[in-house]
């Protein structure tokens, strides 16, 4: 769980193109927030900011009062889901949930409780020992999520996790992620163009239009759902 502070947020790239413009959102401990908006309007350049893997031209990102402008992606206690997965393919369902906390020198007892709890959580029990290539597109995703989950991080980011899933398949996950969520309560910041995702998943969604906040409000607010 973790407070965010975002203030006077921008991010030019370089030949002047400014993708984001003085973003302002407090996030509370806890929170779902889903950043929608057309494609272009940069939500992943937000995202990637807040990850570190962009640099913040200009404005202060504050993590539980902590300045994280500059600190490296490694010590941020953050953990993304990205929309291609990105699983190992020659790593099993296991090693791939197991690798972070590897790199970070975790002991293997904990690294198999985590593995083991993420695998529980999400339904892979029995997929453990399988490559990434013999699962379906759902289960690739959760393991995905299992990689995030396993972190214990203070922060979800992901970057349209569902778009490359077929239309059932989103219905599913959706709902999974929103469980997964009132169970762990972590707090996530969610991108997507797909309202209905923004609907259904947001505890507060943030409509952005080039670069700029449109709105900020919950489901009802905004949409007026559930009517
Ligand atoms: P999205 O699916 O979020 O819209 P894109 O497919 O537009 O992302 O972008 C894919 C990758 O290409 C991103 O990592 C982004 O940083 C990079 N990218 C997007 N637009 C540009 C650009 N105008 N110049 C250079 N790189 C870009
Ligand atoms: P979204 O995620 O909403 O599709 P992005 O954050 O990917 O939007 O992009 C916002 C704007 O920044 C777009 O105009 C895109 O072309 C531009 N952009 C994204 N990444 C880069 C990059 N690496 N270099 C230059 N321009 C970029």
């Amino acid at each position: 769980m973790a407070k965010i502070e975002l203030a006077h947020i921008s991010k030019t790239y370089e030949k002047d193109v400014t993708a984001v413009k003085d973003f302002n959102l407090e996030i509370e401990d806890g929170e779902f927030i889903v950043l929608v908006g057309p494609s272009g309007c940069g939500k992943s350049t937000m995202l990637r900011m807040i990850a570190g893997l962009e640099e913040i031209t200009d404005g202060e990102f504050k993590m539980d009062g902590r300045l994280m402008n500059d600190v490296p992606p490694k010590n941020r206690d953050i953990a993304m889901v990205f929309q291609n997965y990105a699983l190992y393919p020659h790593m099993s369902v296991y090693d791939n949930m197991a690798f972070a906390l590897k790199m970070r020198k975790f002991k293997k007892d904990e690294i198999r409780r985590r593995v083991t709890e993420a695998a529980k959580v999400l339904g892979l029990e029995e997929y453990l020992k399988r490559k990434p290539r013999a699962l379906s597109g759902g289960q690739r995703q959760r393991v995905a999520l299992g990689r995030a989950i396993v972190r214990d991080a203070k922060l979800f980011l992901m970057d349209e996790p569902l778009s490359n899933l077929d239309a059932k398949l989103r219905f599913q996950m959706r709902a999974e992620i929103s469980k997964l969520h009132h169970r762990l309560k972590t707090t996530t910041v969610y991108v997507t163009h797909d309202q209905t995702e923004a609907m259904t998943m947001a505890t507060r969604i943030v409509i952005m239009k080039d670069g700029v906040i449109q709105q900020v409000g919950s489901p009802k607010e905004v949409y007026d759902y559930p009517a």
